[in-house]
């Protein structure tokens, strides 16, 4: 095959663009850049590929008339941005600024140059923030049914939530738990109908219904979990040993705090400026994927918004844009 390869910077010369964030928003942006001719960096961050690296089987990608696992997946999609010349960091940036018209991302112990940054963070697990649950974190308390549902073999496990993550995490544990029961704030799931269907026709699944959880109990290993009724308000414990968080999640904005304008739960605000369908508040910073949304928020949407990023910073980066 006789590829073609993205330029690199010479020695001092900043980089065309920095992707920041490596799901499918910000691989599928460096797949794009790279091929428009732009030097690209991306940092992965230590834990690289995003939400779908603790998915396991994807049905509604398209392209795989089967389905895929979500890591099989975002594997393919990186061999596909490193394919074009895409140079991969596999280090967390800590900080965003620009000095002149230039942008200064360090990671590491290292700072980097870029002429354009795109955002793609993502968003991460949200906790329940009630006691006992970070102390029991990794001890029983998990987010990634995935990731820890083989140590719950034959032993009777929660699903907090009420959206398609928690019906995904509660089929997962079906597997190996004895007996997985998800409770949920409401007596309506939010899930799609059909993750409910697949949920209620599975024995092993119970459901309590109109149920907060108000504390992870447990010495060294979570032991119980007590929850308030929000009908009656009355409270009991209810032994479990595993609980998966599954209430959703938050856009990875912190760092940009300050020099972008977010709105009220930290999401990045997206402007249409220029023509440029992605800009963000600042001036040669574009944004794409879940960092920016809250409504769609599946992995095909945020490769879309990847590839709108990409070619509005190659044109960004082809003309001299007067004002912002
Ligand atoms: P959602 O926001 O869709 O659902 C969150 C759920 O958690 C809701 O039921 C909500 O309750 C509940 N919740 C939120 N905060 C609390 C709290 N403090 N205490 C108790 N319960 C709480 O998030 P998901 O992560 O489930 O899904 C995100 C997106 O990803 C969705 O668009 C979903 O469709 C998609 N997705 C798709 C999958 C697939 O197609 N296979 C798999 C996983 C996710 P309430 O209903 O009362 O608001």
């Amino acid at each position: 095959m006789n590829d073609f390869f993205a330029p690199k910077p010479k020695e001092n010369e900043p980089w065309d663009t920095a992707i920041i964030g490596s799901g499918p928003a910000g691989l599928t942006a460096a797949i794009y850049l790279t091929r428009g001719a732009a030097s690209t960096i991306l940092f992965a961050g230590d834990q690289w590929g995003g939400q779908l690296m603790l998915t396991t089987q994807v049905d509604n990608y398209p392209g795989f008339p089967e389905g895929i696992l979500g890591p099989d997946l975002m594997s393919k999609i990186r061999s596909q941005a490193a394919r074009f010349g895409t140079e991969i960091i596999e280090q967390n940036v800590t900080s965003l600024e620009k000095k002149d018209k230039i942008f200064i991302i360090k990671a590491g112990e290292k700072n980097f140059f870029s002429k354009s940054v795109i955002i793609t963070t993502g968003a991460k697990t949200r906790w329940l923030e009630v006691p006992g649950e970070e102390k029991l974190r990794g001890r029983g308390v998990s987010s990634c049914a995935p990731c820890d549902a083989p140590f719950f073999k034959d032993k009777k496990v929660a699903v907090i939530g009420g959206g398609d993550s928690a019906m995904e995490e509660a089929l997962v544990l079906t597997k190996y738990a004895s007996e997985v029961t998800i409770i949920h704030r409401r007596e309506e799931f939010k899930a799609s109908q059909a993750m409910q269907k697949k949920v209620m026709s599975n024995e092993k699944i119970k459901i309590v219904w109109n149920s907060e959880v108000v504390e992870f109990i447990g010495e060294t290993n979570l032991e119980k979990i007590k929850i308030k009724n929000t009908l009656t308000q009355k409270e009991k414990e209810i032994d479990f040993e595993g609980a998966f968080v599954a209430i959703g999640h938050d856009p990875a904005s912190e760092i940009f705090k300050g020099l972008l304008e977010l709105d009220e739960k930290g999401y990045i605000k997206k402007f249409e400026k220029n023509g440029f369908k992605t800009a963000t508040s600042q001036k040669g910073i574009f944004v794409a994927g879940d960092v920016h949304d809250s409504h769609y928020r599946q992995a095909i949407t945020a490769a879309g918004f990847g590839c709108m990023a990409a070619m509005d910073a190659l044109n960004y980066l082809d003309k001299d844009t007067p004002s912002w």
